[in-house]
């Protein structure tokens, strides 16, 4: 029926997308809507349990249109009820998903890309390097399956696994709506938060299109350190990124810019980096997550004593700044970036079935 053209995936489908692939079928809109709901809100992948469906549209769809996820290779809880996913795609590749609980919130962490380019020193996912972005399906299709696996929609999404989101900006952007969107997972725009190393220009476009909150990995207070840190730095240095931040949240009184601050032990954490970064922080409504570094073998970096840690946020409190030292979590299953995926490709694909659901690290 449709002359051996690939099928189209309508779970990557937004809603005005969805509608105008109806109307090319001759069908009506409000059934593009309706089997939106049917994937996102029910979780059906059958055509035929769409029961609202006209039967000859179903068969028609079957033509042309297919239904298709990522495919969970690993499930690894952790002691603190974290759970990480380790996805399949279609070609093989593998992906994290997070599952971070916290009383009433229900955070998942999802990836936007296969690796990543940006080369932040202190990253293991930087290790594997770049391999492709996600489709807008792969990328919703985290929020679906963990829907599915939790039994309840994630109260919030942040898009800090894998990847630089914005370095995929034309299938994050549509992935966010879908979030948002009432007839799939209706999750408010201040609770999906967009995470990025600074790439300002995708910032700026990001800024007419979208509300969602922002989060920024700042990790240094001055350019010198930055550029070592975080090397995109190298072409949008502070004096341009921090205005284009302040710019993203429209001085909405309601709108801060939450900025990410790894803690590397005698790297960027003394008393005199909080000053500086009080400094360059100054009329920026903002608030400052300080994450303990998670180790990963063969880095150079080490995690930052707690009292440091503590001297730091204490500092930034003083000067007015909301300051949180992020919780770890998962610490036992790898939960920072690209650390399992790094483990299960490290193994043949006949061995990657047979890794039980254990916590691996745990000493
Ligand atoms: N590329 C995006 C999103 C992915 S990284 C970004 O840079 O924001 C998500 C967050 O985890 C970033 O703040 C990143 O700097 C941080 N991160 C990366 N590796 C880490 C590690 N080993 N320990 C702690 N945080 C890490």
């Amino acid at each position: 029926m449709n002359n051996g053209a690939p099928k189209t995936n309508l779970v990557g489908l937004t809603k005005p997308s969805i509608e105008t692939f109806f109307e090319g079928l001759g069908a009506k809109p409000f059934h593009g809507r309706n089997v939106l709901k049917w994937i996102h809100k029910h979780g059906v992948t059958d055509f035929d349990a769409m029961t609202d469906v006209p039967k000859a549209l179903r068969e028609r769809l079957r033509g042309c249109a297919e239904i298709v996820l990522p495919r969970i290779a690993l499930t690894q809880p952790a002691g603190d009820g974290t759970t990480k996913w380790v996805l399949e795609l279609r070609d093989g590749q593998h992906v994290e998903t997070v599952h971070i609980p916290d009383g009433e919130r229900s955070t998942i962490c999802v990836s936007s890309q296969v690796g990543c380019a940006l080369d932040c020193s202190f990253c293991s996912t930087a290790q594997q390097g770049f391999n492709r972005n996600l489709g807008v399906d792969e990328i919703i299709g985290q929020v679906w399956l963990a829907t599915r696996e939790l039994g309840q929609t994630p109260t919030n999404v942040v898009m800090m696994g894998m990847g630089e989101p914005l370095a995929n900006f034309d299938n994050v952007v549509p992935a966010m709506e879908l979030m948002q969107e009432d007839l799939a997972y209706m999750i408010s725009k201040s609770r999906v938060t967009i995470s990025t190393s600074g790439v300002v220009p995708a910032l700026q476009r990001l800024r007419e299109v979208s509300d969602v909150s922002l989060a920024v990995s700042l990790h240094a207070p001055d350019n010198a350190l930055r550029d070592q840190l975080v090397p995109i730095n190298r072409k949008y240095p502070l004096e341009v990124l921090i205005p284009a931040c302040k710019a993203f949240i429209k001085d909405d009184k309601r709108r801060k810019v939450t900025w990410e601050y790894v803690m590397l032990d005698g790297v960027n954490d003394s008393i005199a980096h909080a000053k500086a970064l009080i400094r360059l922080l100054e009329g920026v409504p903002s608030k400052v997550n300080l994450i303990p570094f998670n180790p990963f073998p063969n880095t150079r970096y080490r995690r930052s004593p707690p009292e440091r840690v503590e001297a730091f946020r204490q500092r930034l409190k003083r000067a007015g700044i909301i300051s949180i030292t992020r919780k770890t979590r998962g610490d036992d299953i790898d939960a920072a970036c690209g650390q399992l995926v790094g483990k299960v490709r490290d193994r043949s694909r006949r061995q990657l079935r047979r890794i039980p659901v254990v916590m691996e690290n745990r000493q």
